[in-house]
């Protein structure tokens, strides 16, 4: 583990304390298109100095919440190396005391590890792209392949992903046959937000599961239009907005056992994704806190 040069900001609890632990994991070694999302991790925390410690819409003040930030994985060149190491990682955290992981991408290959040493029983992904091909390039862990590792701990019958709109012919296929559930981007501009994440709730919670259950959550920031999230490896039009994607996290956030953020690249961000970024964190973690058994 490295340290990082700056922590996320407010994130000043020792480890053993911690309600929160952010890990940085600059991995972007199979990204296909423009890489650099391993430099992501330092620039989300130093986006995150900006931003007030209160939190107005939750009436939550981050200094009053237990943040620990554990650095930054080292870089891997070998992806089953850095997947064992992330699972290691997360699994130690204290099970007893609830310690919630968020880890910051890097690619969106960092997410399985953390699901599996997780194993929630449902997850939510918002990304522009399926990410459910068996492998790609030759690679399981290719960053293509996200969802379906996701699928392989969770089930894909227990995972729903939003904001897609960018899959193979034989993607759309698999995920019809095997019950992974997508909305589309075009479904959530259509429906509206509201009832989509009533129908993803439905899904999660009724369809498959007996009531509300530990979840997981995924945000590749593709998932919003590259028109409010522009810095990221592979952008792609006609996606959620902001709020939209902000909206769709908030009403999960009473069941989130753990959350990543992936796939802002900043040598092609102008600052306002990273930035995007840490915001979310900040309300997932005053969101989560708030709805948490341990508040006081
Ligand atoms: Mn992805
Ligand atoms: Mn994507």
């Amino acid at each position: 583990m490295l340290g990082s040069k700056t922590n996320f900001a407010d994130a000043n609890s020792p480890l053993d304390e911690a309600e929160f632990v952010i890990l940085g994991v600059p991995f972007d070694a199979t990204s296909s298109f423009r890489s650099g999302s391993k430099f992501a991790p330092n620039r989300i925390r130093e986006a995150s100095y900006n931003l007030e410690t209160y939190i107005s819409e939750y009436k939550v003040d981050l200094l009053d919440v237990k943040i620990h930030d554990a650095g930054n994985m080292e870089e891997y060149l070998v992806i089953k190396e850095l997947w064992e190491d992330i699972e290691h990682v997360i699994s130690g955290l204290s099970k007893n005391k609830m310690q919630f992981p968020i880890a910051i991408g890097g690619e969106h290959s960092i997410t399985p590890p953390v699901v599996k040493a997780l194993k929630p029983k449902a997850a939510i992904v918002i990304d522009a792209h399926m990410d459910y091909r068996s492998e790609y390039l030759g690679l399981k862990g290719n960053h293509a392949c996200a969802t379906r590792r996701i699928c392989d701990t969770v089930g894909p019958e227990h995972v729903v992903v939003i904001g897609v709109r960018s899959f193979t012919k034989e993607e759309e296929e698999d995920a019809i046959e095997s019950g992974l559930k997508y909305f589309t981007a075009e479904h959530v501009r259509e429906y509206g937000v509201g009832p989509t994440i009533q129908e993803a709730h439905r899904h999660l919670y009724e369809e498959t599961n007996d009531g509300a259950v530990e979840t997981y959550l995924s945000l590749d920031i593709d998932g919003i239009d590259p028109a409010f999230a522009p810095g990221t490896g592979t952008p792609e039009p006609y996606g959620l907005t902001h709020l939209e994607a902000k909206k769709i996290i908030a009403s999960f956030t009473k069941y989130l056992v753990g959350f990543d953020v992936v796939e802002v690249c900043p040598p092609y961000d102008n600052g306002n994704t990273s930035m995007l970024a840490a915001k979310i964190i900040r309300d997932v973690i005053a969101s989560v806190w708030m709805d948490s058994l341990f508040v006081d």
